[in-house]
């Protein structure tokens, strides 16, 4: 299921989504929860000129109606659902039925799990004491030849140290799971962050090293120790960051991509027996396996040589006490909360618990909750609107090839051939996972933790050799995103998404085809973008392209590159166009597919003009204009600077103002809808277009 190219691309988010107008809150009834239309006269400013900013025109009121609640860096339609699904799942999680239910069911698993995530008073009381086991394995660490057992222990309890094994389906025989290996054990978002020399990065570093310190004094250690062994585990993951692959690096298939032989492997990293871990981090035996980042590994193997037994303890210590911070007593959590949250993206307050452990039972027991959850708010009529409109889409992009120009019938055959065999994945999985071997048991929260993980892993390293499961869902449910997966050649759209404000039923065509519609359009463009363009019908990593259709296909992408490269994000950092590239592509995609669908469902009912209630009441504009609105909304937000800078260095989406003007500037359909003059900053003469 793991396709590394999803770790960040692929997904629609980093952030929000919109509501739709007429609507009170989604189906059921979570409490304290304020909708956003989807449609949302407040927020916009009609003060401006619609060819001048268009997200002015669409947003601009929208920062000073929703200040930032404390607890969140940025507010938006995705964190306003997200704050509506986990009420809704607080409801599901919490229901007294939950715990009388028989033990070892699913409903008594989610009712036990986020209990005894929740009783501070019993994780506050049992101190140190859960993963004392595991640091004094850690202290009995007097070889390296050790290592190989405790890297995969740690591995197993799901922290990232030094690397990270786990399965995936081969880019070049979609039908194969394979094992991978990959780089892993950076604490800070990203490589660069090790090693950009600009005074803000200086800071985050320094204030990293005071979060070391700070844990490991926790654990127990003087403050001079703690302050010497963080600088020193600095030091360790500096020399591991030069040698990491990067995010834009990380786009390309073929730098992800390096089959080997595990004894081939095995030799480029010496200091640690592969073979002895990939046997106890419990993998199947294998004969080969893709080395995701080949060039990380022999200088992982050359820093462990070179570094000091002391200070791989105190590497280990601390990536296991942040990695299960709000498990341990509440000084750990507020220190890890310290610098994720409150430096690195600007938050003020910790989350609400409740909320934290709401999220931790659907990231452990996910399509048990799920089950629940869309019982609840995913109705069938609701299913069926959003497999109509998704089909919708794809008679659009099927339209859309028959069209562009540039594509000769050769390599429209092929396109076309990937389009029809692309599988819809809509609110939920077909067949539910099976957790009856999950023990959850009540009171114990790391443990419940610790054995989540492990059971996952387990899972996902039980695939390599097997035939791949073509029905599995990369996300659960109740999650507010959506994506892409290129070896799957499928798009998935979870039920907590296809909730007002992205998906309303009281809201009129042209709102929804401009929330949702440019979503799924989103998606299914990711299928033909930079990255997804390289795989075939079956997901192959296969090219299906003639020469000379390629050539132009690139030059239409560095279009893309140039006018997104000289967006500003936040001060002095630009957009990166080459990170941002395929989700950019996507969106400009994803809008037109929307627009096409919706004029073609007008035609067909022949009424393109406002005529039902719903559409008398936003009747000052016109459907074009509220298809174009109501995309424009699912962007509108209000971010903290620290988050921007965060996303700008690590994320592969633009800024959510620019998603919406990068995509209406290449859009003469915008232009007329708002009649705008050739020549207005959203009607430039020279424009791009890839889909
Ligand atoms: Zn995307």
């Amino acid at each position: 299921m793991r396709n590394p190219l999803l770790t960040a691309a692929g997904c629609l988010l980093c952030v929000t989504l919109t509501c739709s107008a007429q609507t009170a809150a989604p189906a059921g009834d979570a409490q304290q929860f304020n909708p956003i239309p989807g449609f949302d006269t407040a927020a916009m400013d009609t003060s401006a000129d619609p060819c001048v900013d268009f997200y002015q025109f669409a947003c601009g009121n929208f920062a000073k109606l929703h200040p930032i609640p404390a607890d969140l860096p940025e507010f938006d339609q995705f964190e306003n659902l997200i704050e509506f699904n986990n009420h809704a799942l607080r409801e599901i999680v919490e229901k007294p039925a939950a715990a009388h239910a028989a033990p070892g069911s699913n409903e008594r698993k989610i009712g036990d799990y986020d209990a005894s995530c929740m009783d501070t008073d019993a994780i506050e009381k049992r101190g140190l004491a859960p993963i004392q086991p595991e640091l004094d394995r850690i202290a009995a660490l007097q070889s390296t030849q050790d290592l190989p057992a405790l890297i995969a222990h740690l591995n197993r309890l799901g922290t990232g140290v030094f690397l990270d094994y786990g399965s995936m389906q081969d880019f070049k025989d979609a039908t194969r799971e394979i094992a991978y290996v990959d780089q892993s054990g950076l604490g800070l978002p990203e490589k660069d962050y090790y090693l950009r020399t600009d005074d803000k990065s200086v800071e985050t570093r320094k204030q990293y090293v005071a979060h070391l310190a700070n844990v490991l004094k926790l654990l127990g250690d003087s403050p001079d120790a703690a302050q010497s062994e963080a600088q020193k585990i600095m030091d360790l993951e500096t020399e591991l960051s030069k040698a990491s692959q990067g995010a834009v690096e990380r786009r390309d298939p073929a730098k992800i991509y390096h089959m080997m032989s595990l004894t081939g492997f095995a030799a480029t990293v010496p200091a640690i027996d592969a073979r002895k871990y990939s046997q106890l981090i419990g993998s199947p035996v294998v004969q080969e396996l893709n080395v995701i980042s080949p060039d990380f590994f022999p200088a992982l193997s050359k820093t462990i040589t070179g570094t000091d037994l002391a200070t791989i303890r105190a590497y280990l210590r601390v990536h296991l006490a942040d990695s299960f911070a709000m498990r341990l007593p509440h000084a750990f959590d507020d220190e890890n909360f310290d610098f994720f949250g409150r430096k690195l993206e600007g938050t003020p307050q910790q989350e609400a618990r409740w909320k934290r452990c709401v999220e931790a039972t659907d990231v452990s027991l996910g399509e048990a909750l799920g089950q629940l959850y869309v019982a609840q708010y995913f109705t069938p009529d609701m299913k069926a609107a959003t497999v109509r409109m998704v089909h919708d889409i794809e008679n659009a992009m099927g339209k859309d090839i028959d069209e562009i120009d540039w594509m000769s019938p050769d390599t429209k055959v092929k396109a076309k051939e990937k389009l029809h065999a692309v599988a819809d994945k809509i609110g939920y999985p077909d067949r539910w996972r099976d957790y009856s071997k999950l023990d959850i048991v009540p009171g114990d929260d790391f443990g419940n933790a610790a054995r989540s993980r492990a059971f996952e892993l387990d899972y996902q390293l039980n695939k390599i050799g097997k035939p791949v499961n073509r029905q599995e869902w990369g996300m659960t449910p109740p999650t507010v995103n959506a994506y892409y997966n290129p070896s799957m050649n499928d798009i998935n759209f979870p039920a907590g998404i296809l909730q007002p404000a992205f998906y309303d039923k009281n809201a009129t065509d042209a709102i929804n085809y401009g929330h949702i519609g440019a979503v799924v359009g989103h998606e299914l463009t990711h299928g033909f973008d930079d990255e997804g363009a390289q795989f075939d019908a079956q997901g192959n990593l296969h090219d299906w392209w003639t020469p000379e259709d390629k050539k132009k296909f690139v030059e239409k992408t560095d279009c893309i590159v140039d006018e997104y490269s000289q967006f500003t994000a936040v001060d002095d950092l630009k957009v990166n166009g080459r990170l941002t590239l395929g989700e950019n592509v996507a969106d400009n995609g994803g809008v037109r597919l929307a627009f096409m669908a919706l004029m073609a469902r007008a035609a067909l009912a022949g009424q393109p003009s406002a005529t039902t209630p719903e559409e008398k009441a936003e009747s000052t504009y016109t459907p074009q204009q509220q298809l174009f609105i109501g995309f424009a909304q699912n962007w509108c937000t209000n971010q903290r600077p620290e988050i921007v800078r965060k996303y700008v260095q690590t994320d592969p989406h633009s800024p959510d103002a620019l998603r919406v003007r990068g995509v209406v500037v290449n859009m003469p359909e915008f232009a007329h809808a708002f009649g705008c003059k050739a020549g207005q900053p959203m009607a430039p003469v020279r424009s791009c277009r890839v889909w």
